[in-house]
């Protein structure tokens, strides 16, 4: 690993401005939370920033509060934290369950949401120092032509990758908000639109700035009669990502859906909203075959590669199994 210098902030200001003289001084930065995903990529010279920005040195930026109309979650919030929290348990289950079945209880015990949101990519030509893939400035995806059976089946294009994170669905479903901080001042915007595809620009991941940081994420009460589901399929059960994963929240008049979310990850570069499958859903009732056609619709113009077909029917099968569930 090369050397770099670490430093321990006090507050985000202290962050923000730092990143801001570093980006000036054409130096480069980053910042951590618990460190679990991003030490990695610097053992694997993925990065290797001269600074690390170490948040956790920031006190209360971990908390967890529930206020009127939703929740208010920091930056610094460990996943084990939102996982085994008793109200977020009983009102927002679906981010309770997702953030449990995210990496191994080690890393829960220290990965942070903003983190958990944050994270690069797990594709294996990204993350080996053998190849210089499209995303780290090379000119081509090496999955198109290699080995892309864990790799996008939606959205993608000219990158494979998947968004690794399993509490974004989740919170994408819950129409969560995320708080942002740089030198002008914070800014709060709805989660879905955080993430960036793509073809709109191969080299990130999100929207944030170079002096920008996550500093909170707002996750509303769902409404009355909602039920939501996070299923989660991944090759081994120790830890793993998600080969496929789906989050599903509808909210019920009686039998009848009045709104249904339905948000998958595992198959897209950022976290899939199936928005035809949710407008199909409205005013129905779920059954068997509702549930599969909405899977059904919801995989339309999937474009899986040579060794990722099967993920097609698997993100069908899980659409259904989460809609039955909340049914
Ligand atoms: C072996 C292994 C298995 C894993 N499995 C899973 C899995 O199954 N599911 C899953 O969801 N994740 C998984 N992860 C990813 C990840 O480690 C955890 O999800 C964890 O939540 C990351 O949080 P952290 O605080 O440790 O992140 P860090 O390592 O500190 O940071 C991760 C990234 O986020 C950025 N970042 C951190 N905090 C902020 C902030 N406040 N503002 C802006 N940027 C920020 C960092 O710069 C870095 O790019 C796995 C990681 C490993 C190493």
């Amino acid at each position: 690993m090369k050397s770099f210098e670490n430093i321990d902030v006090k507050s985000v200001r202290e962050a923000v401005s730092l990143l801001q003289k570093f980006h000036q001084q054409k130096k480069s930065a980053a910042v951590v939370g618990g460190g679990s995903e991003y030490l990695q990529l610097m053992k694997d010279h993925v990065v290797e920033p001269d600074y690390l920005i170490n948040l956790k040195s920031i006190p209360g930026l971990d908390y967890i509060k529930e206020e009127r109309g939703g929740f208010r979650i920091g930056a610094l919030a460990k996943l084990v934290e939102i996982e085994e929290h008793p109200a977020v348990r009983e009102k927002l289950l679906i981010l309770s369950s997702a953030a449990g079945e995210a990496a191994s209880p080690q890393i829960r015990n220290a990965g942070t949401i903003a983190g958990n949101l944050c994270q690069r990519p797990f594709c294996w030509y990204f993350r080996s120092s053998n190849f210089t893939c499209l995303r780290k400035g090379g000119q081509v995806c090496y999955t198109v032509t290699g080995d892309g059976r864990f790799h996008a089946i939606l959205g993608a294009g000219p990158s494979y990758i998947v968004h690794p994170s399993d509490t974004a669905p989740a919170l994408v479903a819950l129409g969560a908000q995320i708080k942002i901080a740089g030198p002008t001042g914070e800014k709060m915007i709805p989660l879905e639109k955080f993430f960036v595809l793509p073809s709109v620009d191969y080299k990130r991941e999100n929207i944030l700035n170079p002096a920008e940081i996550v500093t909170e994420i707002f996750v509303p009460t769902p409404k009355a009669g909602s039920k939501g589901f996070y299923h989660k399929v991944r090759e081994r059960l120790a830890w793993d990502h998600a080969i496929v994963a789906v989050a599903t929240i509808v909210e019920s008049s009686g039998s009848v859906v009045r709104a249904a979310r339905v948000v998958m990850g595992g198959v897209a570069p950022i976290p899939w909203r199936a928005a035809k499958a949710e407008e199909f859903l409205r005013g129905k009732r779920i059954d068997e075959a509702t549930a599969k056609q909405a899977g059904e619709i919801a995989l339309e113009g999937a474009k899986p590669l040579k060794d990722n077909v099967y993920k097609v029917k698997m993100a069908q099968d899980l659409i259904q199994r989460g809609l039955l569930a909340s049914a």
